[in-house]
């Protein structure tokens, strides 16, 4: 079973108020030669791509920027309503999470509830590049809350668009929910890209921490011994790949590399040269089925 760990929707209706910028922001960040290939991001190109690719289930994560970079008339519920109406249209595809900015004090608690309550919903997705704090006790109510409900948390860690802070995106800000919680899941978007050894700790000293490896379709591109020592060095540090899941960060990285050649470029490792040197072990064709979607399907419970 290969799981996509995260994802997004990306269409005209939802690419409105702030969330213009920044995605101006970030098409100008990734060097995008097409802006289309960003907002083309529908349920429709999803699936089509999914079974292209072979994945069977794919995380969705709706975003609060309505929060801080207002909406124009587009509400941070309209958005989970949205991906709630797409993980309806195809159940066994689709695991959708709920986008809330912890900031709403109990309108953020009440809207995880509706959505895991009312419309299945499996986690609780926060996107600290809003310039908020994982770690502030203050959000604690809305821990509680993902905890008595039994979801998962997944918090962005490394770089996000220009327009937003790098400060609050530290995976170190993590470790204490995650120590708090520990009945809850956490995933740490990215593995926490450029703080990766900060991230791989944060996972390696929680057992209830995760990574995902969206966003470096680049990287595997450009610097693929990076990329294969980072799982090669997650092996080593945490006795095993199973806390890396994957994650493409859909539609961003697909003028990269598609899903397709995602999922291909994991299975197809290869143990270079400088890391056998090195002494980094090499990941086994057991591992990349973890990895693609082993770790994920115990994660979630499938
Ligand atoms: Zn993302």
């Amino acid at each position: 079973m290969i799981i996509d760990a995260h994802c997004h929707i990306w269409e005209q209706q939802v690419i409105r108020g702030g969330m213009r910028d920044l995605m101006d922001s970030v098409a100008a960040e990734l060097h995008v030669r097409d802006p289309k290939n960003l907002s083309n991001g529908s349920v429709e190109r999803l699936i089509r791509d999914m079974d292209e690719a072979g994945i069977d289930k794919t995380v969705i994560l709706p975003l609060d920027f309505e929060f801080r970079f207002g909406g124009d008339g587009f509400t941070f519920r309209d958005f989970n309503d949205l991906a709630g109406s797409y993980a309806a249209q195809h159940p066994d595809r689709i695991i959708p999470f709920a986008g809330v900015d912890p900031r709403r004090g109990k309108a953020a608690v009440d809207e995880l509830r509706r959505c895991v309550e009312e419309k299945g919903f499996r986690g609780l997705k926060l996107w600290t590049v809003m310039g908020f704090m994982p770690n502030d006790e203050s959000y604690y109510p809305l821990y509680e809350e993902a905890a008595r409900l039994g979801v998962t948390v997944l918090v962005h860690t490394g770089l996000g668009p220009g327009e937003t802070y790098l400060e609050t995106c530290r995976p170190l800000y993590v470790d204490k929910p995650a120590v708090d919680f520990r009945e809850i899941n956490f995933i740490m978007a990215h593995v926490g890209v450029p703080w990766v050894d900060e991230a791989l700790a944060v996972a390696l000293k929680n057992p209830n921490v995760y990574v995902d490896v969206s966003a470096w379709q680049r990287a595997a591109c450009i610097l693929p011994l990076a990329f294969a020592q980072m799982l090669s060095t997650a092996k080593v540090l945490h006795g095993g790949v199973h806390k890396v899941l994957f994650g493409s960060d859909w539609p961003l990285f697909t003028e990269i590399l598609g899903q397709r050649a995602w999922v291909e470029t994991i299975r197809g490792l290869e143990h270079p040269a400088a890391l056998q040197f090195a002494g980094l072990p090499e990941l086994t064709a057991e591992d990349k089925t973890a990895i693609l979607g082993g770790n994920a399907a115990r994660l979630f419970g499938f």
